[in-house]
């Protein structure tokens, strides 16, 4: 056994100083096209591959979607075509910090006290790292495995994944290949549970454009303001509740979340869900975000010039759809809302994409339950995403994918939720080992 402790603990070590220099590189996306700079992540990689590549046990290609926006693609062929191929899907960016409410410098990836600080750490470097690890020795064992495994390290994530991987599979359709595939986020612990995601809320944006007429706003007596219009419909906006739809993943959650028996029956009861909310604590956003369609105004914009009545106003919505909602049932929602205000209020769509499920009866999904299990000890509990991820692009491919990960004990789905993209996001190296141990588990299970 001592052989395979110091095993683990040197895959375990290598993936975090791969993770320090991951989050080193800043790979910041603001939405700018000239953010990101994935390419200097892209280059820590390949270095990481290096010896890989040199003895050919891999090959590595690098895709440019415009300057610097760079994703690498890294295959170890099998020796079975018709074997599943697996990707692993990590993406390279990281959004932006407001570093003066940092403790330590949110790009030093320093180790402190059995944590790596930074940006990314845990969104989602430290399973990109863990990823690249894990290929890398399949890579490099005398074994090659039956079916094909990919790294797929992708730019832009954080902003719509226009030069990551939406591009990629614009100039890839086939997915280079891949049959099913691990990626972000799961992992967090619900009760005594592991998550692993397997669907995603879907997204329906619209920009509300509200008209009035503008004019000298010296004078406002009798002007239609579109400031006031706008208000109105704000107050519409956040009396709209629309309709809980418990989907078949609603019961697990529940199961799983939920010990007390009372508590839980409310919960699968649609009409006395919502007072059960208010005992739910930290996991009630997550909650109400998975048994319903929500609307969140978010960017609103009214006026040029102070002395102005505004003609126009813009209210731009984030709704998040569940499974089979459409954009018809979207529009029709906000028909109703908008009832008499139809001559002032124009629906325009903005980008959006349906929810996404992959199967639970998938050799994949045991895989990943199976390695848990070994790793851990825990069941594993599928739950639907409240956000998105790159997962959904291969999902609405067909390809089965699922949000991979095995934190600490510390890890709830409510603390994971707080940790990304907030100051001090940082990691423990326990979670590092954790993931690193069962995904090899995982790929080592391919070979042979
Ligand atoms: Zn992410």
């Amino acid at each position: 056994m001592p052989g395979r402790v110091s095993r683990v603990s040197s895959a375990t070590s290598e993936t975090v100083e791969l993770l320090r220099a991951l989050v080193r590189e800043a790979c910041v996306n603001t939405g700018e096209a000239s953010s990101g700079g994935e390419i200097r992540a892209v280059r820590v990689l390949q270095r990481f591959l290096a010896e890989a590549v040199e003895r050919r046990c891999c090959e590595t290609r690098v895709f440019e979607a415009s300057p610097g926006r760079a994703s690498l693609v890294a295959r170890v062929r099998g020796t079975d075509p018709d074997a599943p191929a697996l990707g692993l899907l990590g993406h390279l960016d990281v959004v932006p910090v407001d570093a003066e409410r940092w403790t330590h410098d949110p790009f030093g990836g320093d180790l402190i006290e059995g944590e790596i600080w930074g940006r990314g750490t845990v969104d989602m470097l430290y399973l990109t790292a863990a990823f690249a690890t894990a290929f890398r020795e399949v890579a490099l064992a005398e074994e090659r495995p039956r079916g094909d495994l990919l790294l797929l390290a992708v730019a832009d994530e954080e902003a719509g994944s226009d030069y990551g991987l939406r591009w990629l599979l614009r100039e890839h359709p086939d997915a280079f290949g891949v049959t099913e595939a691990l990626s972000e986020s799961g992992g967090m612990r619900m009760g005594d549970h592991v998550v692993v995601e397997v669907a995603e809320k879907g997204s329906a944006g619209r920009r509300l454009v509200v008209r009035g007429t503008p004019g000298h706003a010296s004078i406002p007596f009798g002007a239609q303001s579109a400031a006031y219009a706008a208000g109105e419909v704000l107050q519409r906006l956040a009396a709209v509740a629309p309709a809980v739809e418990l989907g078949a993943l609603w019961r697990s959650f529940v199961e799983a979340r939920i010990d007390d028996p009372d508590l839980a029956g409310r919960m699968l009861d649609p009409v006395r869900l919502d007072a059960a909310l208010l005992e739910l604590g930290g996991i009630a956003g997550y909650a109400h975000a998975a048994s319903r369609v929500t609307i969140s105004p978010t960017v609103l914009r009214a006026g040029q010039a102070h002395n102005v009545i505004p003609g126009e106003a813009h209210i731009d919505l984030d709704i998040r759809t569940l499974p089979g909602t459409t954009d018809d049932e979207v529009d029709a929602l906000l028909a109703e809302m908008l009832s008499g205000l139809s001559a002032e209020v124009e629906v325009r769509h903005l980008r959006g994409w349906p929810a996404t499920e992959s199967p639970e009866d998938e050799p994949l999904f045991d895989a990943v339950r199976d390695a848990i299990a070994q790793t851990d000890g825990s069941p594993v509990v599928p739950i639907m995403a409240a956000g998105g991820s790159d997962a959904r692009l291969l999902r609405e491919l067909g390809i089965p994918s699922y949000g991979f990960g095995l934190l600490s004990a510390d890890w709830s789905y409510e603390r994971y939720r707080q940790r990304i993209h907030a100051h001090d996001e940082r990691i423990d190296v326990a979670s590092v080992e954790l993931t690193v141990e069962a995904l090899r588990r995982i790929v080592s299970a391919r070979v042979g």
